[in-house]
């Protein structure tokens, strides 16, 4: 089969229940396909995951190739990849698109690798454009602009992948925007046949454990967070007190997870979690633009820092000059009376 300008985008799911970094990718490379006049493919591999196949063509796929099979029910890295470079050496699509979860950073290098093409690593943004080659003195037209933070976020570098196919990337988990579902579009779902080899299967699931998150960040419409202005672990009392009065959860910088004054799932940022809210409320945190590519987007911002020349208030809708230890508590307790 030649090459076509199809997008392809993995959906991952565990039990029957899309990952949301699937969903959102399907939004986005909805867009892609799109801007290029081309299809989006979605490819879903699991066991008894029909159902799931016909809502994909609803979030916006063309073509739903089903991989269907005993042992694809649990993700396991081997078989996995079999399946999906098999599919993208037959196949040829333009680009291909997995979430930077752990299923998808673990399963993405092994298909680059497996269909000797490259990778870009936890993109924050995808667009298609054209690049001029200077060492080649050659110029190239709707390539896959993968962009993504380096140089620990000092700089956002735009990564283009000329010459191999597909052109993938993995994307962070909560930057693209879902689309709502639209069960009138119409699209077709294709079963493929799944073959595998015998070392495939070098790893045996015995049992498994799920250990629910207790923090619950990306969906959360309040965050108040607390940075190394806090001071230490009984600082973050405070932190957790406005939380609670505001009904929100408890966010963090890197610094303060780093310093032990909070546990690592906490984290928003570059590092941590990305997260949207209604409110979030930045205690004691600088504003280091790793932190801030985690938070930029919250509808209303308001810190709270003793250094008027914090970078937080450059983004701020609402500034607090002052000691956090005075004006959480003065916040806390305005909430708790005005909710009696
Ligand atoms: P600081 O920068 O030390 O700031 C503390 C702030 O508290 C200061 O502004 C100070 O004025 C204020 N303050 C002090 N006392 C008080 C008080 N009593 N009341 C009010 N304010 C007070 N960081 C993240 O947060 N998330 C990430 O995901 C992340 N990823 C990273 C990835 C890489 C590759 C690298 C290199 C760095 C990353 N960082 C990340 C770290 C980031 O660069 C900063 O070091 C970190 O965000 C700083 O945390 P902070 O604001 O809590 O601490």
């Amino acid at each position: 089969m030649s090459e076509t300008r199809n997008v392809w985008v993995f959906v991952e799911q565990d039990e029957g229940k899309f990952a949301d970094v699937s969903l959102e990718l399907m939004s986005k490379g909805r867009e892609l396909a799109d801007e290029l006049g081309s299809e989006l493919w979605a490819v879903l591999p699991g066991s008894g995951v029909g159902e799931l196949a016909s809502e994909l063509v609803g979030r916006g796929a063309d073509r739903v190739l089903l991989a269907e099979h005993a042992e694809l029910r649990q993700y396991r890295t081997l078989p996995y990849a079999r399946v999906l470079s098999g599919l993208v050496k037959e196949r040829k699509p333009y680009i291909f698109l997995f979430g930077a979860s752990c299923v998808g950073r673990d399963l993405a290098p092994r298909v680059a690798s497996a269909v000797r093409s490259g990778l870009t690593a936890d993109c924050t943004d995808l667009q298609i454009g054209d690049f001029e080659s200077t060492r080649e003195k050659k110029s190239y037209k709707d390539l896959l602009l993968q962009i993504r933070p380096a140089f620990g976020g000092n700089l956002i570098a735009t990564i283009v992948n000329p010459n191999h196919r597909p052109q993938m990337a993995t994307v962070r988990e909560g930057v693209m925007r879902q689309r709502p579902a639209d069960p009138s579009r119409k699209g077709t779902i294709e079963k493929v046949s799944c073959s595998f080899e015998s070392g495939d299967f070098a790893l045996e699931v015995l049992s498994r454990e799920l250990r629910a998150s207790t923090v619950m960040l990306k969906e959360a419409p309040v965050i108040v967070s607390g940075g190394m202005g806090v001071g230490d672990a009984d600082g973050f009392a405070l932190v957790r007190e406005l939380a609670a009065a505001m009904g929100g959860e408890v966010g963090a910088s890197r610094a303060a997870v780093d310093a032990g004054l909070i546990s690592k799932e906490h984290q928003v940022g570059q590092t941590g979690t990305t997260v949207r809210p209604r409110l979030y409320v930045a205690a004691g945190i600088s504003g280091a633009i790793q932190h801030r590519a985690g938070m930029a987007e919250s509808s209303k911002i308001i810190a709270v820092n003793t250094d008027p020349d914090a970078p937080i208030f450059q983004i701020a809708h609402y500034r607090i000059l002052g000691d956090l230890a005075e004006v959480l508590p003065l916040l806390t307790a305005a909430l708790r009376e005005k909710a009696k």
